[in-house]
């Protein structure tokens, strides 16, 4: 089966780097992304852009709009990416210029979307702050995705990143589609019903275990776990609106394959692997040829 991986990173984050090296045992390199794909038949992979200027920064207020992959100097190819958004220079004086810099790089057909990291930053997805970017992505036919659910910093503020307010911004927006990144996890009934309810609105399932083979192992044994997001899943009960994703370098990508097939019926594997991301970001289209 073709896999596309519809959210990992690549970028020179401390906590990041820190997290291969002590928790999920990952060589978080061009040459360790490669590897990992080859071994899981992974075709592309959807990085989000973030950078961070400070060590242990991120979320990091100083860092210029747009946040770009930057853990090493070529990007490998099988990697196309979301442009991270940093609120806390969209405003003042620098807010246009910041806004054309975003601009340039849509030019760049290896950009499919957008990135909001919301509970990150404390600002409600929803917020003025944010709305030239969702004008932007829908002039040029992009998604965005959002940060939900917990944050991996405890500076993150969680009242920002529940999948709840994801509702307000849908309806104001219904010309742009909307990502959920992690489906908002733990709060996976909020962010079905959002889902359900909104049809601009989708979800990947990235960043649900945090750790190597071992890890993944013992949770996706553990009935109580595997239930909790199964029953957002079923009550969604549209495997049109979810896409496989890991947050590498967070987990291995094997064990994190496993996983999800354990949480999606057979019959929709094609499509939460692979198919639901070319139809959810559809610059992939321009891409995929390439990779063959
Ligand atoms: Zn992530």
């Amino acid at each position: 089966m073709k896999i596309i991986d519809a959210h990992l990173h690549f970028s020179d984050i401390a906590s990041f780097h820190k997290t291969a090296l002590d928790i999920s045992n990952i060589d978080y390199s061009s040459k360790g992304l490669k590897k990992e794909f080859e071994e899981s038949n992974i075709i592309l992979g959807i990085g989000m852009g973030l950078t961070e200027k400070e060590r242990e920064g991120f979320p990091d207020s100083l860092s210029n709009n747009p946040m770009n992959l930057d853990l090493e100097q070529d990007i490998p190819k099988s990697l196309v990416y979301c442009l991270g958004i940093n609120p806390e220079r969209l405003k003042g004086e620098e807010k246009e210029l910041q806004i054309q810099e975003i601009k340039n790089k849509l030019e760049d057909e290896r950009v499919v979307g957008l990135k909001i990291y919301a509970g990150y930053y404390p600002y409600y997805v929803y917020d003025k702050i944010y709305h030239p970017i969702y004008k932007l992505a829908a002039e040029h036919d992009l998604p965005v995705v959002i940060h939900t659910g917990d944050t991996y910093s405890e500076r993150g503020l969680l009242k920002y990143s529940h999948p709840l307010a994801i509702d307000e911004l849908a309806v104001r927006f219904r010309n742009v589609n909307f990502v959920m990144a992690h489906f908002g996890d733990p709060w996976i009934m909020d962010a079905a019903e959002i889902i359900l309810k909104n049809s601009n609105v989708y979800a990947d399932l990235s960043g649900l275990l945090v750790g190597d083979a071992k890890q993944v192992d013992r949770f996706m044994n553990e009935p109580l776990f595997v239930d909790h997001i199964k029953r957002g899943l079923v009550y969604t009960d549209n495997y049109f609106k979810f896409m496989f994703g890991t947050d590498w370098p967070l987990v291995q990508i094997n064990p994190y394959i496993e996983f999800v097939k354990k949480l999606v019926p057979k019959e929709f594997h094609d499509y939460v692997f692979y198919k639901n991301a070319i139809k959810i970001f559809p610059r992939i289209k321009n891409i995929l040829p390439l990779e063959k």
